[in-house]
């Protein structure tokens, strides 16, 4: 983002605005985190309002304000007149409208507004966005908030509540700090967060100690699931909507568990296809170490994508089928996935 842009933002915010704030489809951490910083620091003196296309897991409802977000999907109505008397639209952590899903989009794409685009996702789409601040180097949405208060000169804003959003959203996207994308810059914002109020233990707890007895049984499930394909230190779990249903799946339960996958020694690339009966697809995470770029795989083959190690996508077959045509594209990847790990 330029100085001048900085300016113009300043400008437009220097008297009291409808703003609406959207993260993405099924908002991760780092997504409802990165937008109620981003409301606690606007509402005082805009009228703010927080609109997820949907619902998001239970254990990121404690975030301060979590009451407040509006969710298009439920409260369609209040969502859609939030949204059609903004003057500013802001557009967190994601890249591309068709990441808000299909009925999102429409009421959106019509809106005459100033979008605001703050995300770290790769090849952002510009075509609806007035002002862009992308960043695919860093490691959440929450720390470009917080450089976005930098540029705005107003990091001093930072108080309890945004503290507390900004720590959980990049906590939740680096793995608890320790994907590569962590550098020191972010350990010193999270020093700055903590000395602001955020209660880093706390946080820790609220987040990742509140499993349920179905969602450990379920986790028991994907580990007896998994399979390793050596030859490509690939490993994939499965998950049927049958299992879910027996371990009584609830919005969030799956998240994380590709990473004891990708946690197997020697493995550099990992998957889990979840089935979804209901939207009749199955849903893919990806994950990887080092140059192998799972957001290229995900968008050549998956109709998906993300960041380099770590992205989405979705297969339309059923899942045997689905797991069968993964195991036989990987054959085309076994030298860069041979060499995944090996500094550049
Ligand atoms: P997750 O596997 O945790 O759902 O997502 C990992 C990363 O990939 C996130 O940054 C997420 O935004 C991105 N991602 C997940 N699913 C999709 C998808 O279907 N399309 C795109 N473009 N990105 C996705
Ligand atoms: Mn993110």
């Amino acid at each position: 983002m330029t100085k001048e842009q900085i300016i113009e933002i300043k400008e437009l915010l220097s008297t009291p605005q409808n703003i609406v704030i959207i993260p993405h489809r099924n908002p991760d951490g780092d997504a409802i985190g990165s937008s109620l910083a981003l409301y606690h620091y606007l509402k005082k003196e805009h009228s703010v309002s927080v609109v997820a296309p949907n619902d998001y897991p239970n254990f990121l409802k404690w975030m301060p304000s979590s009451d407040d977000v509006k969710l298009f999907d439920k409260q369609n109505k209040q969502s859609k007149r939030v949204l059609e008397n903004a003057s500013i639209v802001f557009l967190l952590d994601f890249n591309a409208l068709h990441r808000i899903g299909e009925d999102m989009q429409k009421t959106v794409e019509k809106l005459k507004t100033t979008f605001v685009m703050i995300d770290h996702h790769q090849e952002p789409d510009t075509s609806i966005t007035n002002y862009i601040y992308s960043d695919t180097s860093i490691c959440s949405t929450c720390q470009m908030v917080y450089h976005f208060l930098e540029m705005l000169n107003d990091v001093n804003a930072v108080e309890k509540n945004i503290a507390t959003c900004l720590y959980t959203g990049i906590m939740t996207d680096t793995g608890s700090f320790r994907f590569p994308s962590t550098t020191s810059v972010t350990h010193k914002i999270i020093s700055d967060l903590i000395d602001k109020g955020a209660n880093n233990a706390q946080i820790h707890n609220d987040v990742y100690d509140v499993n349920s007895y179905g969602r450990l049984q379920l986790l028991g499930q994907a580990l007896k699931n998994l399979k390793v394909n050596s030859e490509n230190r690939t490993a994939y779990i499965t998950l049927s909507q049958k299992e879910l249903d027996e371990n009584n799946f609830q919005k969030g339960d799956t998240e994380g568990i590709v990473n004891y996958a990708l946690s197997l020694k020697d493995i550099v690339f990992a998957a889990i296809f979840i089935e979804d009966v209901e939207q009749k697809i199955i849903k893919i995470s990806f994950r990887s170490k080092g140059s192998f770029s799972v957001n290229q795989f995900a968008r050549d083959h998956y109709n998906g994508g993300g960041h380099d190690n770590a992205a989405g996508g979705r297969s339309e077959v059923p899942i045997e089928e689905t797991t069968e045509k993964f195991i036989n594209l990987l054959q085309n990847y076994t030298t860069e996935l041979k060499l995944s790990d090996e500094k550049k």
